[in-house]
């Protein structure tokens, strides 16, 4: 009988938004998820010197805010209690032995897939999870094909199929600076935490770093 799946969604989330609510929803129901554990990172290994991060707790916050009406899903703070730079590696590892009767299932959009072997030990990562994939552009589409292809004698690689979603966390943060509505790209519980807070304004950004 094939195993139970729980899909695990790794990333900075500053802030979560709703392209990331759209991969979750998308996956839960096409790869008949049990549960999705979302992993803020501590220290993003792709993201280690930017400046405009704001504190891992407040990212945690704004997933948990994200997340409240969202049926079984929950926010893990494995990777805020490690120490040094996040690596999924250590994420998919250790949830693999909390859940040995379950198949992991790491979510991740295409920019992710498509640089995939410049994850740290990608090879033993696809021992303990399957990746499941959502297009974050139309124009990806024939490069996830060939990917997918190349990745799967290593693995096993689900596409999810959906309308592909443009906003990001950069686009967010850049209307948040230039002070334009930012509003209809993230649930309300996290733009208003984002305005009370004054995150990703210059003077702010200051404060955190
Ligand atoms: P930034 O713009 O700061 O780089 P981001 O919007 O890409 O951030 P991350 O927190 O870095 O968000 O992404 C976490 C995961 O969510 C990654 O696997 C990423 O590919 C995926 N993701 C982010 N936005 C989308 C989206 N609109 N559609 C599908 N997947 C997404």
């Amino acid at each position: 009988m094939a195993k139970p799946r729980i899909g695990l969604f790794g990333g900075s989330f500053n802030p979560i938004h709703n392209g990331h609510l759209h991969l979750m929803s998308a996956a839960k129901e096409q790869l008949q998820l049990e549960q999705v554990i979302l992993l803020p990172a501590r220290v993003s290994p792709f993201k280690q010197h930017q400046t405009d991060m704001v504190s891992a707790a407040n990212r945690y916050a704004m997933c948990q805010l994200a997340v409240e009406d969202f049926s079984d899903c929950r926010v893990d703070d494995f990777e805020l209690q490690q120490k040094g730079v996040s690596y999924s590696l250590f994420s998919a590892r250790h949830f693999s032995t909390c859940f040995p009767n379950y198949q992991l299932i790491w979510l991740m959009g295409s920019d992710m897939f498509l640089q995939f072997q410049q994850w740290y030990h990608w090879e033993e990562f696809l021992e303990y999870a399957a990746l499941g994939v959502l297009a974050r552009s139309d124009a990806d589409q024939e490069k996830i094909a060939i990917q997918q292809e190349r990745l799967s004698p290593y693995g096993t690689i689900f596409l999810c199929e959906a309308p592909v979603s443009t906003v990001s966390s950069t686009k967010i943060r850049e209307k948040c600076k230039k002070q334009e509505n930012f509003s209809c790209y993230l649930p309300q519980k996290v733009v208003q935490y984002i305005i009370s807070h004054g995150f990703y304004k210059e003077d702010q950004m200051r404060k955190e770093s």
